[in-house]
């Protein structure tokens, strides 16, 4: 035990929170180094290298997302924003930044310990590399060799872009992913009106699926933000 352990660093001024976190991740197998402030927590990402950051966005010696900007500098170490602040533009900012993923307070324990897990694990395994070439979450499989995407073993006929836009969220499953770059992605645009053509094709893609409005158990909406893929299974038969 403990080397082989994730060592997730978290930085976070509130006392309660802090010792919650660490207490939770934890009892999930990881080992935690904590820091209260920016500059606490820069001198541990430096002296420990941890595998992954929990940041607070408020901090009382600087904003998070100078620490974003100081750490991508020199590192692709997944953070993930943990953030108070409710407006879109924050988070878009954080990701926008480099962050990789952000969860708002107050948050679940399971919400959190599976963005943790998804973003180790984005990060040590290459996207879309199962062996199988298939990503299988409950009743969806996507087999990304026959471009095919079966729901409760049904084919799903979708389009070129569609199928696009379901295989591009599934290799960043578990993580957010902001509108402009699932556009840029699809379409090699930056231009924000395209958002509305990916709501569009998303909106497709959920009559396809079947689902009613505002419920997709597979294609998460984060409004005002982007589109989250649920975690693949991690169990395989
Ligand atoms: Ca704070």
């Amino acid at each position: 035990m403990g080397n082989n352990k994730f060592k997730i660093l978290v930085i976070e001024d509130e006392a309660n929170i802090l010792s919650f976190l660490e207490t939770l991740l934890v009892t999930n197998g990881y080992q935690v180094l904590t820091a209260r402030t920016r500059a606490m927590g820069h001198a541990l990402f430096l002296s420990h290298t941890p595998d992954l950051v929990i940041l607070d966005l408020g901090l009382p010696d600087g904003d998070g997302v100078e620490f974003i900007l100081t750490v991508r500098a020199r590192s692709a170490t997944p953070i993930i924003v943990l953030s108070a602040r409710t407006t879109e533009q924050d988070k878009v900012a954080a990701l926008d930044f480099g962050a990789n993923d952000y969860i708002t307070k107050p948050f679940g324990t399971a919400e959190l310990i599976a963005r943790v897990r998804a973003a180790l694990r984005s990060h040590h395994q290459a996207a879309g590399a199962q062996p199988d070439g298939k990503f299988i979450a409950g009743g969806l499989m996507i087999d990304y060799a026959s471009r095919q995407v079966l729901l409760d073993g049904q084919e799903v006929k979708l389009t070129q872009t569609e199928y696009n836009i379901v295989a591009l969220l599934s290799e960043h499953s578990g993580r957010v992913m902001t509108y402009a770059s699932i556009v840029q992605a699809i379409w090699g645009e930056t231009d924000p009106g395209s958002t509305k053509k990916l709501q569009v094709n998303i909106a497709n893609i959920r009559k396809k699926f079947g689902s009613k409005p505002g419920d997709n158990p597979y294609i998460l909406n984060e409004l005002g933000v982007g589109y989250r893929m649920v975690e693949e299974d991690l169990e395989r038969k």
